[in-house]
């Protein structure tokens, strides 16, 4: 079967939030690009009962998109991240608050609620020129020829282009078919998502609880309202999924001893087997990994989506850049630059977040006392302290285009001096 006519120069597959600001990103800089996913489910249904505390070079990605102003009516500020011992054991750490006016900001960033994130991309998406929106079941295989990937969907036809974007989650089809190998682990431990209100104020603090199943993490929303990831062990996390509202509701409780006061409305439950996923490369043969087929970690530190738009606006960057020297854009060059753009950010916090969860749940007391310690110099050694926050919120080694204020006019006008092909 022929490809269908159609002159992309970039198929994205899959429309999660990242492949979502991928496509968006690359058709609003001025790129011809194809979503080929499942079409978008009305608005209302509840698909996604996660949250994202998404941090500012996020946000500011948002903006440029056009999309933050409608959004930012779903979301709340997170002025400030607490983590508190709560192993019980011997040596325990001191409390750490970090706070966003100790590194200039108002707010590390605000906490998003997936559903209205993905319906913002969507509708932007449908009404975007240059974004061709392909519906269909899924992409079953890539096939690598000169010049071109060509994806073959379920329904028999085929999408060509010079590039194509692995954006279909973390059992990825087309980063198999790629032949990019990956290394994947499970964690003994699940993470229990929903959202309660609140008697108290939450002062836009989101609050790590460090125990030894791992974390009990609240994140604000707006008014007295937060969002609750509460990491279990799988049975454990099991029989609090099946408890009866009231019941869950003391029990978040008591996990708060007291700290937001008396709960009062609690939302739907869901659960998410923790583990993790590292590839060999970021892109390859014409296809590059964005999202979740690129990096899965725990819900430590709200990184995984922050990585994962952090690729959609460096995969822009690349592409820019090469179709204004007048390169190919799923060329070799392009996907070892985009590889090597994304491996240190990807693996250094992957590696990060892994020994944090390991320290929680290792039982040996030399690795709770340098884990300890770790925390008692975080809490005393303001530089540290400093490095560490701006660290956590973005790498300061590559800030993409997107990902900076008036980063979208800098892309067009590449885009345009390159005469790119934007189809209206
Ligand atoms: C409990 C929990 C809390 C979290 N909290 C945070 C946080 O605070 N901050 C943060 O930054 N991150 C957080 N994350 C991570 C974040 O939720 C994920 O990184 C993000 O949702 C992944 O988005 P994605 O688009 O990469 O993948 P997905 O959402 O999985 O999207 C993949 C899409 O591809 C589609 N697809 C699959 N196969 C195919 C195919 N063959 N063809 C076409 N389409 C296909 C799927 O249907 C889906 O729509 C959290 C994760 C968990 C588990």
């Amino acid at each position: 079967m022929n490809p269908l006519p159609q002159n992309s120069q970039v198929v994205v597959v899959g429309a999660g939030p990242a492949g979502l600001a991928t496509a968006l990103s690359l058709a609003t800089a001025g790129v011809a690009t194809t979503l080929a996913a499942a079409p978008h489910r009305p608005a209302g249904l509840s698909r996604d009962r996660r949250t994202a505390a998404l941090f500012n070079g996020s946000v500011e990605l948002l903006r440029n998109l056009g999309l933050w102003d409608a959004l930012s009516a779903h979301c709340a500020p997170i002025a400030a991240i607490r983590l508190i011992d709560d192993t019980g054991r011997l040596f325990r750490a001191p409390e750490v608050t970090f706070h966003a006016r100790e590194v200039g900001l108002e707010a590390f960033g605000y906490n998003v609620p997936n559903d209205a994130l993905v319906d913002a991309l969507s509708a932007r998406a449908a009404m975007t020129p240059g974004l061709t929106l392909h519906a269909t079941a899924g992409a079953n295989a890539v096939k690598i020829r000169a010049g071109c990937a060509t994806i073959q969907l379920a329904e028999g036809d085929e999408l060509a282009a010079p590039l194509a974007v692995a954006a279909d989650g973390r059992q990825s089809a087309l980063r198999q078919a790629a032949g990019i190998e990956v290394k994947t682990w499970d964690y003994p431990q699940t993470a229990l998502v929903t959202w309660f209100t609140h008697q108290r104020p939450h002062h836009g603090i989101s609050t790590e609880f460090h125990r030894s199943a791992g974390p009990f993490t609240t994140v604000p929303l707006p008014g007295n309202a937060s969002s609750l990831v509460w990491v279990e062990e799988p049975a454990e996390a099991a029989r609090l999924l099946s408890l009866p509202d009231a019941d869950f509701r003391r029990a978040i409780e008591i996990r708060l001893s007291g700290l937001l006061g008396t709960i009062g409305e609690i939302g739907p439950r869901a659960a998410f087997p923790l583990s993790g996923l590292t590839p060999n490369a970021f892109a390859m043969n014409r296809v590059a990994l964005v999202g979740e087929s690129g990096h899965v970690l725990p819900p430590i530190g709200a990184q995984g989506l922050n990585l994962g738009l952090r690729d959609a606006a460096t995969l822009v960057d690349c592409v820019i850049d090469a179709l204004a020297e007048g390169r190919d854009p799923g060329g070799s060059a392009v996907m070892q630059r985009y590889s090597e753009l994304r491996a240190p950010d990807v693996n250094g916090r992957i590696t990060a977040i892994d020994v944090l969860n390991r320290t929680l749940l290792s039982p040996y007391l030399p690795v709770h006392l340098i884990r300890g310690f770790g925390l008692y110099a975080l809490s005393a050694v303001s530089p540290l302290r400093r490095k560490i926050v701006q660290e956590g919120v973005q790498p300061t080694s590559y800030v993409p285009r997107l990902m900076r204020p008036g980063g979208l006019n800098q892309l067009q006008n590449a885009a345009a001096t390159a005469r790119l092909a934007s189809p209206a």
